[in-house]
Order: structure tokens, then C-alpha cells, then sequence
């Protein structure tokens, strides 16, 4: 059991999928909170305070990306998205709205409660239980000493290449489209130059991953962004 007795609000239109969700969500020790509508889910919103959503996109009153933002409006809670969009542009979308992450319909359970687990922890660290170090294979990230080691040697960067695996570090495992990337790194105006992104993280690539062309700690989510692989991804290879 990885629950802990977290409180889920599943938002989902399909009976199935719900009861599928339910049960699985339930034999890991989650408490369940379900709507099968945009109202529904903010009123569950408001009246549960729940721990995490899962939000389906696809909703008959309205868009699940439209509930993002009005969520974000008053709440820090992780939403994941389980979506049968697959599109980029669809992740993209969501990611900007304020969604945490993006998991694409049919996924395994194992996916889900890892990209769960992903999305609770990066929330304890938003409240200060943040851990100043990242471990990631032969990475290890000291945010409050600014220092980068690779397999134990010690990595010089650029302050803009510190910059970008700070953020990715602090986000540990969490998907970050190129837009948020670029706001935080390099300011709200150079939103859109993605290229950017791509260049420094082909350097930043070279000095800490041991195959850059094959990397196994930044990770490109194509057309969409980049995370910082989790311990538990890391280990599952
Ligand atoms: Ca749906």
C-alpha cells in the first residue's frame, strides 16, 4: 500500500474507468472523492479539500484544461491528467494551465501510482519539506550549495546551465513544457524561444549524463519538455 489514506478526487465521465480507478486506487489505501463532471469536481474541490485530482479531459459539461486553471485559481493540489489526448499540443496545454503531469490513456497502473507519488512529494517540498539534495543515478544536485557531482567529481556549469537543473531539481520527476522553462530561467518575454532551451540543455546533457545522445537523467518528453528523472523512474531504467 502507498496510499497513507490520501484523499484522490477522480474526475471521470466514464462509469468503467471509475470503478476500474476505484478499486485499484483503493487497494493502494487512497480514499476516493469521484465526479463525473467539471461541476462536480469543483464543488468536491471546494467541500473535500482533496490531496490530488486526477482529471480526465474529456468531460461532459466542459474542458478539463478550462477546470485547470479555474482549480489554480485557489489551490496548490497536484492534478494529474489521464486523458486519451495524446497530442503534444494537448500536453502542452495542460502543463501550461497548471496541471503537474500528463499520463496518456490506455497507462499501467505502475505509471500512475509513480507519477502519483512524483506529484505528492513534489507538493511536500512546495510546503518547505523539500530535501536540498537530489539524487538521480550518478547525479547529485546540493541546491543550497549550488554544487553539481557527477559519479563523484565535482561539475563546473554555467549559471544558465545551473539555472535550467536547478529548476528541473527542484521539480524533481515533474514535466516541464519549454514555455515554463524559459519563464523561469530566462524571463516571461523569451517565452517562445525554445531553441534556446535545446542548445543549453545539449551542454548541460554532455557534462552530467554519461551517454548525452541517450540521456537517462534529463529526459526529453518530445514536443512537450523535459523533466528530471525521479529515484523511482530512474530505477525502473
Ligand atoms: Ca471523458
Amino acid at each position: 500500500m502507498t496510499g497513507g489514506g490520501q484523499l484522490v478526487l477522480l474526475v471521470e465521465d466514464e462509469a468503467a474507468m471509475r470503478r476500474f480507478l476505484r478499486a485499484s486506487l483503493q487497494a493502494q489505501g487512497f480514499r476516493l472523492v469521484e465526479a463525473a463532471t467539471v461541476r462536480e469536481a469543483l464543488i468536491a474541490v471546494a467541500t473535500h479539500n482533496p490531496d490530488l485530482v486526477l482529471l480526465d479531459l474529456g468531460l461532459p459539461d466542459g474542458d478539463g484544461i478550462a477546470l485547470t486553471r479555474t482549480i489554480r485559481e485557489g489551490s496548490r493540489v497536484p492534478i494529474l491528467v489521464v486523458s486519451a489526448r495524446g497530442r503534444e499540443s494537448d500536453k502542452v496545454e495542460a502543463l501550461d494551465a497548471g496541471a503537474d503531469d500528463y499520463l496518456t490513456k490506455p497507462f499501467g497502473m505502475n505509471e500512475l501510482l509513480a507519477r502519483m507519488r512524483v506529484a505528492f512529494r513534489h507538493h511536500g517540498a512546495e510546503r518547505g519539506e523539500r530535501a536540498p539534495v537530489v539524487e538521480v543515478g550518478e547525479l547529485h544536485l546540493d541546491l543550497e550549495r549550488r554544487q553539481v557531482v557527477v559519479a563523484g567529481t565535482e561539475v563546473h556549469l554555467t549559471p544558465i546551465e545551473y539555472k535550467i537543473l536547478a529548476l528541473l531539481g527542484r521539480n524533481v520527476g515533474k514535466l516541464l513544457t519549454h514555455q515554463q522553462i524559459l519563464e523561469e530561467v530566462w524571463g516571461p518575454a523569451y517565452a517562445t524561444h525554445t531553441h534556446y532551451v535545446r542548445v543549453h540543455m545539449a551542454e548541460l546533457r554532455k557534462k552530467i549524463e554519461r551517454d548525452p545522445a541517450r540521456p537517462r537523467i534529463l529526459v526529453t518528453e518530445p514536443g512537450v519538455g523535459y523533466r528530471l528523472r525521479d529515484r523511482d523512474d530512474a530505477a525502473r531504467g
